[in-house]
């Protein structure tokens, strides 16, 4: 084993370029290398357990060892492996699962794009925004509204989308017209005595401000998590979704929900837009759409997204946009067990359930010295890190206690994500409360060692 061991880890290091991850580091330390699941569980290449904290990212509502996805991905390679929807072809897995997201998803969403991964979709959805205001005259209509850490994605428009500065630090992004207002975090972002509700009208009114100041009849669109989560794990301050749709419906800009993360259960609603009380024009899908056992994402958009869009392709001959994989017949099948799955198993239900469980366990290690913020919603949520409690000030070296608590963390059996200072939390959708109750019993022993590694 420990041969085996060697050779992947040097093979590794020779050979692969990592996403998100500092490679001179990494070719110092090596990878860690995951080679099989069980529930909510892996296991690495020396035989050690780990909970899978975050449902690898932020993606396998289904656990690590689903037999009925593999046998379903199975059958169908053996009926029909590939096939495109181009030029009017269609096949039957992928007509069943754009079905089946119009009738689940809320609102007026009635057609589905598909892509590969999350970024294609963003992206496609900024062509698809764009060819729109152009097909009804409207070619300043083009503007894009984000907010600083939100995460969309890395592609060129898609990584424009997002609010990080990694992602865009010597990428020379942002590429495309977009403007990114403030974080909706309160405990960050709201101002010495500031009630939770003043600090959503102020946001508000930051977005009326922009709009005024940008005109209307420039900004296309607002896009949103509806909870941001790679970002740090940010639920929004009540009213805000409210306020941000009505003021998007008066300016005639559509509203976008990136419900990567948000959707299929994870806020213990259907979708996460349900959670906040706001209606979408557009739609993000992807990660556990198929728990990640295949790469698969979706655009949902409603009729009056589709009408202008679809006269044009009708004036140009084509709509001229669609990847090789657009409707892959194995993803879409895989994506059509999972949420027979997900339905059968009623994840949503489950995350309601386990919701004050699994966020009190979290709120309980608001005491801790180091902890500034415990906080989510539904089954994802984050512990904040911090050099001073009291002033909420952050470490002087960003990132390098969280990383310290995920070494510590992978040492205790647990894998969570630590964002810069911020350890985030997102298990499968199948956990039990026993398995809750484990989680937080590892994440205890690894802020007890965090104390005296970091002080
Ligand atoms: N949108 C959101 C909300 C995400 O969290 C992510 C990925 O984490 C993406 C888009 C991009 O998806 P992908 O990594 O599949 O491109």
């Amino acid at each position: 084993m420990d041969t085996l061991s060697n050779s992947l880890a040097a093979a590794d290091m020779a050979h692969t370029l990592h996403p998100n991850t500092n490679l001179r580091a990494h070719e110092a330390q090596g990878p860690m290398v995951i080679q099989r699941g069980e529930g909510i569980r892996v296991f690495d290449d020396k035989g050690k357990e780990y909970i899978e904290g975050l449902a690898g990212l932020w993606s396998v509502g289904a656990g690590f060892s689903q037999k009925r996805l593999a046998d379903v991905a199975y059958q169908q390679m053996l009926k029909l492996p590939y096939y495109h929807t181009f030029t009017h072809k269609s096949n039957e897995p992928s007509i069943r699962l754009a079905e089946k997201l119009a009738e689940i998803t809320p609102g007026p969403l009635t057609r589905a794009f598909f892509t590969s991964s999350g970024s294609e979709a963003n992206d496609t959805i900024v062509k698809m925004v764009w060819y729109r205001s152009n097909a009804m005259g409207r070619p300043e209509k083009k503007k894009f509204l984000a907010r600083t850490k939100a995460y969309h994605g890395i592609t060129i428009a898609s990584g424009s989308l997002t609010g990080l500065p990694v992602n865009h630090r010597d990428f020379d992004l942002p590429a495309i017209p977009v403007r990114h207002l403030t974080c909706p975090h309160y405990w960050r972002f709201g101002q010495e005595g500031e009630s939770e509700a003043v600090f959503t009208e102020r946001l508000l009114a930051e977005l009326e401000a922009v709009i005024a100041e940008e005109g209307a009849d420039t900004i296309a669109a607002f896009i949103g998590e509806p909870l941001m989560a790679a970002g740090g794990v940010m639920p929004p301050p009540a009213g805000y979704w409210e306020g941000v749709e009505r003021i998007c419906r008066a300016n005639d800009i559509l509203l976008v929900a990136d419900e990567v993360i948000c959707g299929f259960g994870r806020l213990g609603t259907p979708f996460g837009c349900q959670k906040y009380g706001f209606t979408p024009d557009i739609m993000t899908l992807s990660k556990q759409i198929t728990s990640s056992y295949m790469p698969l994402a979706a655009v949902m958009i409603s009729d009056h997204v589709y009408a202008p869009i679809a006269d044009n392709s009708a004036k140009v001959g084509v709509f001229g946009h669609g990847f090789t994989a657009s409707g892959h017949p194995v993803s879409t099948a895989v994506g059509l067990e999972n949420l027979a799955i997900m339905e059968e198993q009623d994840w949503a239900g489950n995350a309601a359930r386990l919701e004050a469980q699994f966020q009190g366990g979290l709120r309980s290690f608001a005491d801790h010295p180091l902890v500034g913020e415990a906080r989510g919603d539904g089954l994802i949520g984050a512990l904040e890190l911090v050099a001073d409690k009291a002033t909420k000030r952050p470490f002087e070296t960003v990132g390098a206690v969280g990383r310290m608590a995920a070494v510590i963390g992978h040492d205790e059996g647990l894998i969570f994500r630590a964002i810069g200072d911020q350890l985030a939390l997102c298990p499968p959708m199948i956990v039990t409360a026993d398995d809750v109750d484990e989680i937080m019993t590892r994440m205890g022993r690894t802020l007890a060692r965090l104390t005296d590694a970091a002080h």
